[in-house]
């Protein structure tokens, strides 16, 4: 099978010739039909994030058909559509399990950093990571929402939105284009900062009621903000227009230093909270609203072979929302 690898943090995946992985009992055989990128792909890729193990295939927003499962593998087919997605799979035992914040899970493994991943023509899927999936969208279109639309939705959700508050998303990309329609979806509105010129127009284009730049001040305070892009700076900006009692949600698995933060900026019940991946239920959860709702999936979509392409792309801001491999 043909896959990108990454051999080296830091320089171009290498396309090479691999032999298609069997699976073992616990796993799936999934035939890739489209694998988004995402922005911890481009951390990993670069360096940001350690490497767990090299040579590595990134990618984590699969999307396929089963080809064969293992012998302790049941409810799933072969000719099935599936998707997997950044959680790979949980231990169950540790305190974190236990609790039913699998998120957190200390021995959790993730796809495309502790296991190959999708930017491959075949992956092999943990029976616990593979979810089926809408039949109303292409394949192009189903996978940002597996880590996208997930991350997004455990934000969101984390936001605590009650009827009539406003929603602030800073930077606006994969994610913040699918969480400001689930926002509209549920009535509320959303106020969008972002400096790229691209996103500026699609926030416009998905009903976003205020569009600016980080330094813009907004029309009125809003009560949660979702900080997708990865810096410190735009968190504490972000708490600068948030009304009491709100939530400023970071979204990344990284981010530059968070300036310092005058207490007042915090008073009035105000906090800070980050994302660590999702469970299994956001995932379900996630799915579900996507075949309720049906979102529109703004996507940009290159052959396998251009993986180094997009992620160059994705590091200028290119990419106007998400950008999908497809093999
Ligand atoms: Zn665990
Ligand atoms: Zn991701």
């Amino acid at each position: 099978m043909k896959a990108m690898v990454l051999e080296k943090q830091g320089s171009p995946l290498v396309l090479r010739n691999l032999p298609i992985p069997e699976p073992k009992d616990e796993e799936v055989l999934v035939e890739v039909q489209a694998c988004g990128v995402c922005h911890t792909d481009l951390h990993i890729f670069e360096g940001e994030l350690p490497a767990r193990r090299l040579p590595l295939i990134l990618g984590h927003q699969i999307v396929g058909k089963v080809v064969t499962v293992g012998k302790n593998v049941s409810g799933i087919a072969s000719g099935d559509l599936v998707g997997t997605p950044w959680l790979f799979s949980v231990c169950g035992e540790c305190v974190f399990c236990r609790r039913g914040r699998e998120n957190l899970c200390e021995n959790a493994r993730f796809t495309g950093y502790d296991v190959d991943g999708g930017y491959a023509e075949y992956f092999l899927a943990h029976r616990d990571s593979v979810y089926p999936l809408p039949q109303d969208y292409k394949v192009t279109e189903l996978a940002p929402l597996l880590c996208g639309g997930v991350i997004g939705y455990r934000a969101y959700r984390a936001a605590g939105l009650e009827k009539g508050d406003v929603l602030a998303l800073f930077g606006f990309g994969s994610s913040a284009h699918l969480v400001l329609q689930m926002a509209r979806y549920e009535g509320h509105e959303v106020f969008v900062f972002t400096r790229s010129p691209h996103h500026k127009l699609l926030a416009w284009e998905l009903g976003a009621s205020f569009v600016g730049d980080a330094e813009d001040t907004p029309p009125a305070t809003f009560q949660a903000a979702l900080v997708f892009a990865p810096s410190g700076y735009l968190i504490r900006k972000a708490l600068e227009h948030l009304a009491p009692g709100g939530k400023v949600v970071a979204c990344g698995i990284y981010a530059t230093p968070i300036p310092e933060i005058p207490y007042e900026l915090i008073y009035k019940e105000r906090s800070v909270q980050s994302i660590a991946n999702s469970t299994r239920n956001d995932v379900r959860e996630l799915l579900a609203m996507a075949k309720q709702y049906h979102f529109t999936v703004s996507t940009e979509v290159y052959p396998l072979e251009e993986a180094n392409v997009v992620l160059e792309r994705l590091k200028k801001r290119e990419i106007r929302a998400s950008a999908v491999l497809v093999p």
